[in-house]
């Protein structure tokens, strides 16, 4: 039996632990990252969680793809050390300043190069840009069918079978592969690796592209390549302070009902005259 081959898409975002620490520049209106560490995007361990239990379940390898700064060797050496078999960086300052279609564009290219493949699995959405645009666009460049917000997924040789969430609940959805499929948190619990992987994925090179080598032209990758323009940015407002009331249940209920007839977010007793 032919093994089945998984691409899982990684993004390197900055660690959620330190947010407090993120700034964004007003003159590029980009978040500033440089200061802060980047891990794999919780999501994308999700989705890596879930390449490897189908590798345990029958054959299967796993490529891990990101396009970011070189500095991503880390997070793809560390899905190497969970189990992938090999890595690719898509790495070139023309990239920079890429919108999601721009990104999208990358990914194909390169997931076309790499060649055969039968799954490619996402994030349902990153922690920092949150878009959850990438999967779709992706699927719809390589124009393959795309099951979103994965919670729970069974291979059958050549389809899929999944369960995903929706706004007001869930379906289960059945497709022919290749597909995509974009994956939900509760879906599992990614493991962390062990000195074995981390020693094996010392030995793997990761292979490196360039806009060159995904052939393709300048206007159609990074700043030059995106369509999305970002006209202002702001911060949330945080000088709005919370009022706790305090007292027996019905003081707290009739100074509540009391408060909010005074900002007229409630009419009073009686309705209007
Ligand atoms: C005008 C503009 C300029 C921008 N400039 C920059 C910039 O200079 N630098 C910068 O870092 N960001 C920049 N961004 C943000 C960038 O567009 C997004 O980081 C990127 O397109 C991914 O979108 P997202 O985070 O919403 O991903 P989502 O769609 O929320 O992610 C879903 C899943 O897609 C996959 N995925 C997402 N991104 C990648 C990736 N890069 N590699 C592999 N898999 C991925 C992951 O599996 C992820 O879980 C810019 C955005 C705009 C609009």
């Amino acid at each position: 039996m032919t093994p089945v081959h998984i691409i899982v898409c990684i993004k390197p975002v900055p660690d959620p632990r330190r947010w407090s620490k993120l700034k964004l520049d007003p003159e590029t209106m980009l978040l500033e990252r440089s200061d802060l560490e980047p891990v794999i995007n919780p999501l994308d361990r999700n989705a890596l969680e879930q390449a490897l239990v189908l590798k345990k379940a029958q054959k299967a390898t796993i490529t891990a793809l990101t396009m970011a700064p070189p500095s991503a060797e880390e997070q793809l050496k560390e899905a190497l050390a969970t189990g992938c078999d090999q890595a690719f960086l898509l790495t070139d300052r023309a990239f920079a300043g890429a919108d999601t279609l721009a990104t999208a564009r990358c990914l194909a290219a390169a997931i076309r190069k790499i060649g055969i493949f039968d799954l490619i699995f996402c994030g349902g959405y990153s922690l920092d840009g949150s878009t959850a645009q990438l999967g779709p666009q992706i699927a719809a460049l390589l124009e393959l069918p795309d099951l979103t917000h994965t919670l729970e997924l069974e291979l059958h040789k050549k389809t899929i079978k999944a369960r995903c969430r929706r706004d007001r609940g869930q379906v289960r959805l059945e497709c022919d592969l290749p597909a995509l499929v974009t994956f939900d948190q509760q879906i599992n619990q990614p493991r962390v690796p062990g000195m074995v992987g981390i020693k094996r994925a010392m030995t793997i090179s990761i292979t490196c592209w360039d806009r060159k080598a995904l052939e393709l032209e300048a206007d159609q990758v990074g700043l030059k390549g995106s369509p999305t323009r970002m006209l202002s940015i702001f911060s949330p407002d945080r000088t709005k302070k919370g009022e706790f009331l305090k007292g027996p249940a019905s003081q707290i209920a009739a100074e509540l009902v009391q408060k909010l007839q005074q900002k007229h977010l409630l009419e009073p007793e009686g309705g209007r005259s």
